[in-house]
């Protein structure tokens, strides 16, 4: 009991998800062969899994160049708090909560604003849905600006080291969300834990599925915020993104959205306004109404309905 209260030191934390490749890799395996011998829980596409697995390394690659960015500024902003909050375990599994709070607007921000979905349509290009996919993570993270939402915790006193360590612990825990091969939980558990089955949901590409579910670990907050949707039983998903890139080449992947927002701004006779929009303004914005944002397109589906 006693321990739950000692202070440890933060500076002394490795980054578990620096060493969470194996661990990953033994799950992709089994769930391959647990599909092949059940015949059901999804399916894997030898292309598709090749581009999810490069795209994990290069995101890992791209922590290790980059991640110091994110650091530089939460560190600064650290040195300047008002208080101090020493690290123990239970302030851990506080700051995990809470943290998890933080990773929700995050999420909600990188799916809302282009710039952000830009980084975060990686995650959302493949069709399947499957251990993986988890691994399909964005590359350039550090140059979103949503690290300014660690700020508060820095601010109050919560050592960097502390931060990256619940923010690692956050994404392992959302690698083990990505299957098929689990229905439904105990309802105490899809009430309170974002699962696979709600994680189907944010993964869909169902109008009524788009821009929901945002959870990292619990999924109250987007029950609290007016998010959430339930999957129904049996329910037949489509994955991928509203207009697929029908493409496994990881570069094409990690950089269209980025240059698409390049051409859009490069166009002749917008108004500053306009080319602001193009890169802050929801995915699918245009300048002329052209194009549909998931908002226009959950309206154009409840409208066929009634
Ligand atoms: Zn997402
Ligand atoms: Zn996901």
């Amino acid at each position: 009991m006693e321990y739950l209260f000692s202070t440890l030191d933060p500076a002394q934390f490795f980054d578990p998800s620096s060493v969470a490749g194996p661990l990953y890799v033994f799950f992709i395996v089994f769930e391959i062969l647990y599909i092949w011998k059940r015949k059901r829980g999804g399916d894997y596409e030898s292309r598709d899994t090749a581009a999810s697995l490069i795209m994990g390394s290069t995101s890992l690659v791209s922590r290790v160049l980059f991640g110091f960015i994110g650091y530089f500024i939460v560190s600064h902003i650290y040195a300047m708090r008002i208080m101090d909050i020493p690290t123990t375990p239970i302030m851990l599994v506080v700051l995990l909560f809470v943290d998890d709070f933080r990773y929700y607007w995050s999420h909600r921000f990188s799916h809302r604003i282009r710039w952000c979905w830009a980084n975060h349509v990686i995650h959302h290009s493949s069709q399947h849905f499957n251990l993986s996919t988890a691994l399909r993570q964005p590359v350039l993270n550090s140059f979103t600006g949503l690290v300014i939402l660690y700020s508060p915790f820095a601010l109050l006193g919560v050592h960097p080291g502390a931060i990256a360590f619940v923010g690692s612990a956050n994404l392992i825990y959302q690698f083990f969300i990505h299957t098929e091969t689990v229905g439904k939980f105990p309802r105490w558990c899809e009430a309170v834990f974002n699962t696979p089955s709600h994680h189907r949901v944010h993964h869909s590409t169902k109008p009524e599925h788009l821009d929901t579910n945002y959870a990292g670990i619990f999924i109250i907050w987007d029950r609290i915020f007016g998010t959430f949707v339930q999957e129904k039983d049996n329910e037949a998903m489509q994955y991928g993104l509203v207009y697929n890139l029908g493409t496994f080449n990881p570069l094409r992947i990690a950089t269209h959205e980025f240059v698409g927002i390049f051409k859009d701004i490069s166009q002749k006779g917008l108004k500053f306004s306009q080319r602001f929009a193009y890169i802050f303004a929801p995915p699918g914005w245009s300048h002329d109404g052209s194009r549909l944002t998931s908002l226009d397109i959950k309206r154009q589906a409840q409208d066929e309905i009634d």
